[in-house]
């Protein structure tokens, strides 16, 4: 117990002690030997990583960064150690091999949003995911840059096809379900069996219990005739804009929030709009008030059939949602710190990297060509005559260094604080890139009977704290198996994403009251509103949060998805004048990270990576 610090206690530790279960391992790792993904309470954007950020972005601390010693060289240093760094280093390593590249992150750990949570649960491993979550669309959003990477990476996205088991919850009489909480619905009401696919498709339609349409909305608390708008927006003889033209059509639906086009075009209640209020969070970050209509148009939600519209072009969802390694993309991450720091790990293929062990002791060895530095914050960076000097700050000492190039590849909104030299306009745009939070949550559950009684496996609340609710991936690979009998340990991801929807509001301003209220909020509140959930949805098949939770881990992302276009709130040339502008090469010093490309996207932080690479040595 001594080397259990208070600290432990508030973030969660405790937890797992007073379940009775043994954090032995977890314990283990945190106190004898440095293993972040292991560490449960609050992670993600923990204590301790963002505090010198803030002092220097909103309480505008100064650091004196110009009368510094340098105390290293390097070739390259590259600021953040999430996909998109770790790719600079390994693009800019490829081009000059004997490059000497130091790469700083503030968190305990590399990979930035790909995290990789653990957890020991009676002696039987649960690893997941606390961040970036799936290779997305591969063959047809990944550019062919970002394809070769993972090729060199040795992954071969055909084995996912084997290693990720569509048909496990179908098998076992699992299905979507959607969760009405009392406060918006007047009543808690789990009714499973939602065949409408608007979620990611991991599974076949018609899975499990999947029940017809008009069968699974009669169990809806609502009112008859909102039960009758409801069914009607799936009725393609019903057209809500007729007499309009195909181009008026499409200009309103830019123009209009999906939440506005069921209530004020289709004529729907507000208790019908509330069933998908929440629906796009997970995705978007923005509830069904902030989402236009014409973005969720090609991805199932219903009201646009009877408009008689042209298909919405290739979105590049049509890919099953199935490219996800038990940790998600933190297995990316993974697979780019082997590839960059000899003996960090052992193995070479994509399926050893899954239990490979990680030694987080070699990662920042003095003598090798590439280092990564784990809780040091970059807070300022110059451009000089023969490079540009930086500063960063770890433990509670300011240190100075020297690189030929420099690579951002953390934040956009940080950079015009790490910067004051760059262009007003430029750091005008920069400052544009506000990221959506939001937070993953992994609670590691003894057994997950209560999902096998009710028939669910993956539940959307939209009007909950949580707005999704979901048994993990069945992904078995490397030698890790997943949990396949209701009796086994299981992980519950769930999705809370923070927010001030239906004030009429734009994106950046609900972004910045959502951070507000995750900062503000205590693994002790977390953990609360996972117990009071978990119980609501899941009590009525015997689920206890008092018996049943062995374990939880906050991924809490309060910068999280980068900042996407939105065309309620954003120009039409906002690519031209913003998105690129921001993302110029000033001197020494090139700017990656998916920010810099527009959207929060594994493929993106690469193709970012390769492009700042090029403009600092071709
Ligand atoms: C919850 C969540 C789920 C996601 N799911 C997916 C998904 O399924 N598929 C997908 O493709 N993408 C997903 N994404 C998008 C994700 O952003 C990208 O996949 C990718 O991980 C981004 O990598 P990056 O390196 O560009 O940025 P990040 O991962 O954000 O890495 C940047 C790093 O820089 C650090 N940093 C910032 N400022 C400083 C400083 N001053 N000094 C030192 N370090 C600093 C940051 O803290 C961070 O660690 C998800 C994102 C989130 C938050």
């Amino acid at each position: 117990m001594a080397s259990i610090s208070r600290r432990d206690f508030l973030n969660g530790v405790a937890l797992t002690i007073a379940a009775g279960l043994t954090p032995s391992a977890q314990l283990a790792a945190h106190s004898f030997r440095p293993y972040p993904p292991a560490l449960v309470g609050l992670r993600g954007h923990h204590e301790g990583a963002f505090e010198t950020a803030h002092a220097l972005a909103l309480e505008g601390r100064t650091f004196a960064a110009d009368r510094l010693p340098v105390e290293e060289r390097y070739d390259l240093v590259v600021v953040g150690a999430g996909i998109s760094g770790l790719a600079a280093a390994w693009y800019y390593r490829r081009k000059n091999p004997r490059a000497r590249i130091l790469i700083l992150d503030n968190h305990d750990d590399f990979g930035g949003h790909a995290k990789r949570n653990e957890f020991k649960i009676g002696g039987r491993l649960l690893i997941g995911y606390g961040g970036s979550e799936a290779i997305q669309s591969p063959r047809s959003l990944w550019s062919p840059i970002a394809k070769a990477l993972l090729r060199d990476l040795g992954v071969d996205v055909t084995r996912f096809d084997r290693a990720f088991d569509r048909r496990l919850y179908q098998s076992l009489g699992l299905s979507r379900g959607l969760f009405f909480a009392r406060e918006a619905f007047g009543r808690d009401v789990l009714v499973p069996g939602d065949a409408s696919g608007l979620s990611g498709d991991d599974e076949a339609r018609k899975a499990g219990n999947a029940k017809p349409l008009s069968e699974f909305v009669a169990a809806f608390p609502l009112s008859a005739q909102s039960k009758a708008q409801f069914l009607a927006l799936y009725d393609a003889s019903r057209d809500p804009l007729a007499g309009k033209s195909t181009a008026e059509k499409l200009s309103l639906l830019k123009s209009t929030s999906y939440r506005d086009y069921l209530i004020k075009i289709c004529g729907c209640a507000e208790e019908v709009a509330d069933c998908f209020q929440g629906r796009p969070l997970g995705f978007y970050g923005l509830g069904a008030d902030a989402v236009p209509a014409s973005d969720v148009r090609g991805l199932g939600y219903p009201g646009f059939a009877g408009l008689g519209l042209p298909a919405d072009a290739d979105h590049g969802y049509s890919e099953p949602y199935i490219y996800h390694f038990p940790d998600g993309n933190a297995s990316l991450a993974r697979l780019l710190v082997r590839a960059l720091v000899p003996g960090v790990a052992s193995g070479k293929t994509m399926d050893d990297v899954v239990l490979a062990p990680f030694d987080y002791r070699r990662l920042d060895a003095a003598g090798r060509n590439v280092r990564i530095r784990l809780n040091a914050t970059c807070v300022n960076v110059r451009n000089g005559a023969n490079g540009a000097s930086l500063a960063y700050v770890r433990g509670d000492k300011l240190h100075g260094i020297a690189a030929r190039h420099v690579v951002l590849a953390c934040f956009n909104m940080i950079i015009p604080h790490l910067m004051p030299q760059l262009p007003q306009a430029q750091r005008t745009a920069l400052a544009q890139n506000v990221k959506a939070p939001l937070v993953y949550t992994n609670v590691a559950i003894r057994d997950w009977q209560a999902f096998a009684k009710l028939g669910v496996h993956d539940i959307s609340a939209p009007m909950s704290f949580h707005s999704r609710v979901k048994l993990d991936f069945p992904v078995a690979m490397g030698g890790y198996r997943n949990p396949r009998d209701p009796k086994e340990p299981m992980i519950v991801h769930m999705v809370h994403v923070p927010g001030a929807p239906n004030q009429g509001l734009d994106a950046r301003t609900q972004f910045r009251a959502g951070r507000g209220q995750l900062l503000g909020m205590s693994f002790a509140d977390f953990e609360e509103r996972v117990r009071d959930d978990l119980d609501r949805m899941l009590g009525p098949g015997g689920f206890s949060s008092a018996r049943d939770i062995a374990a939880i881990t906050v991924n809490r992302w309060s910068h999280g998805y980068g900042y996407v276009e939105n065309s309620l709130f954003d120009p039409a040339d906002y690519k031209e004048t913003v998105q690129i502008p921001a993302r110029q090469k000033f001197g020494a010093v090139a700017i990656a990270n998916s920010d810099a490309e527009g959207d929060a996207y594994a493929h993106l932080a690469i193709d970012a990576a390769a492009r700042a690479v090029s403009e600092l040595i071709g």
